[in-house]
């Protein structure tokens, strides 16, 4: 994508704000409003690559229910047949970290950004999405200088990611990361995103990293270890707190919860901060409608694998196929199809690899139905089930006379209705 051009006939693309592996963000300036916004631009490609279609569609749909006012808002994906487009709140005062080349913030200022980034991270948690990749290149402000977390429910899509070994992040250092991620041992989200804002809290406060050496390995060692030095400066009541969250056993260390309680969090307030959750709670979006937002995230899946399921939000007992998505081995799907057409007295007529047509009678009519099963990631299938003969309502009564209940083993969701979030997988 170029400066100067138009995306989808909606926004005015500018200048590049910043790029990743993965990605590409651009400035961008919505036509009919005026409005700022940030384009994030996603080679597809390499996110069907990594295998992280699934989990970045699973994480999109909650980030288009979640509104908070230190959380980058995603507006809108966009998709072509080569890359994914995600259209976000623009955050003008770009990124927090590029104010510490002015030397380090004063302990107010510090605190006021802790307490919003612990404010943003708690919400998501308590919505199911952890970040796993807080670092600096993620924290960016307003023009009010209000902190803003970007990625949130992207991460999957972040370089660094765990399969794909840590010491390969943009920085080439794992500074930000937990000990138990590094050690890739399975980890509690919540305890790796407290690591992670201890060492940011360590940063904004003294200028520099507290876990630092030329050498990965050793450096690694003291990540381990835990093995950092406070500065002279630092008030006890800092030094008591980052010893609760750079603790390297994620076990006993500080959840969110408490630090909230912590005095120096505290100072200042009157009430714990967590008494705001009515009113994050107002800020979800109330009714996530069909055809607005899960329309975006399909359309990701659906231009991915080169065919249109745009219309499938529209409801339409008129439709002459189905599709649904499985987790599913193709082989398992298969099982099952021939076990219910079994069941219907339907005859398979034809089976190929991840094809199957099925032929019976339907009150009355001779009905032959075309499933096919397409792979689009390792556990991730696509199932579409089409009329070839008969009348379509017969196609409807076969469909709907218990086929979709003898399914549901199968299925992870039907066409038009939203994939599980959270179902702690
Ligand atoms: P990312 O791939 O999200 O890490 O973004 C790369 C860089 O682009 C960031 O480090 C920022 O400098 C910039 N950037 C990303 N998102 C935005 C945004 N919404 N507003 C302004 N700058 C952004």
């Amino acid at each position: 994508m170029e400066k100067g051009n138009v995306l989808m006939k909606r926004y005015d693309i500018g200048r590049l704000l910043g790029q990743g592996n993965f990605a590409k963000v651009y400035y961008g300036r919505d036509i009919k409003s005026g409005q700022s916004v940030a384009i994030k631009v996603i080679h597809k490609e390499k996110v069907l690559k990594a295998g992280l279609i699934e989990q970045t569609m699973r994480e999109i749909s909650i980030m288009r229910l979640v509104k908070h006012p230190n959380i980058l808002q995603l507006y809108e994906v966009m998709a072509t047949k080569t890359k994914i487009y995600f259209v976000m709140e623009y955050a003008k005062g770009g990124e927090l970290f590029k104010k510490l080349c002015k030397g380090r913030l004063k302990e107010d200022v510090a605190r006021r950004y802790f307490r919003q980034l612990v404010s943003a991270i708690r919400f998501c948690h308590s919505r199911g999405v952890y970040h796993r990749d807080l670092k600096p290149e993620n924290i960016l402000l307003d023009e009010n200088g209000d902190l803003k977390v970007s990625d949130f429910g992207l991460s999957a899509l972040a370089e660094s990611k765990l399969q794909d070994g840590l010491l390969h992040t943009t920085c080439g250092t794992p500074a930000y990361v937990a000990p138990e991620v590094i050690g890739r041992k399975g980890y509690d989200g919540e305890k790796a995103d407290v690591w992670s804002c201890g060492v940011i809290l360590f940063v904004l406060l003294s200028g520099y990293l507290p876990f630092f050496d030329s050498n990965l390995i050793r450096m690694y060692r003291k990540i381990c270890k835990a093995e950092y030095k406070s500065p002279s400066w630092f008030p006890p009541n800092i030094r008591k707190l980052l010893t609760r969250i750079l603790e390297p056993n994620p076990h006993i260390r500080i959840s969110f919860d408490k630090i909230i309680e912590h005095p120096w969090f505290m100072e200042g307030l009157e009430t714990k901060p967590c008494d705001n959750e009515s009113k994050e709670k107002e800020m979800i979006l109330p009714v996530m409608t069909k055809s607005t937002t899960n329309t975006n995230a399909f359309a990701i899946i659906s231009l991915s694998m080169g065919f249109d399921l745009s219309g499938l939000f529209i409801e339409n007992d008129n439709k002459e196929e189905v599709q649904f998505t499985s987790k599913n081995s193709p082989s398992e799907i298969m099982i099952k199809l021939e076990e219910i057409s079994g069941n219907l007295n339907f005859r398979v007529v034809k089976k190929d690899e991840g094809l199957l047509r099925l032929e019976g009678n339907m009150s009355g009519d001779c009905l032959c139905v075309d499933i096919e099963i397409i792979e689009f990631a390792c556990s991730f299938h696509v199932v579409e089930m089409k009329k070839v003969k008969g009348d379509v309502v017969c196609f409807q009564k076969f469909l709907n006379g218990g086929i979709r209940t003898a399914l549901k083993d199968v299925v992870w969701s039907w066409q038009g209705e939203l994939p599980m979030v959270n179902d702690g997988d």
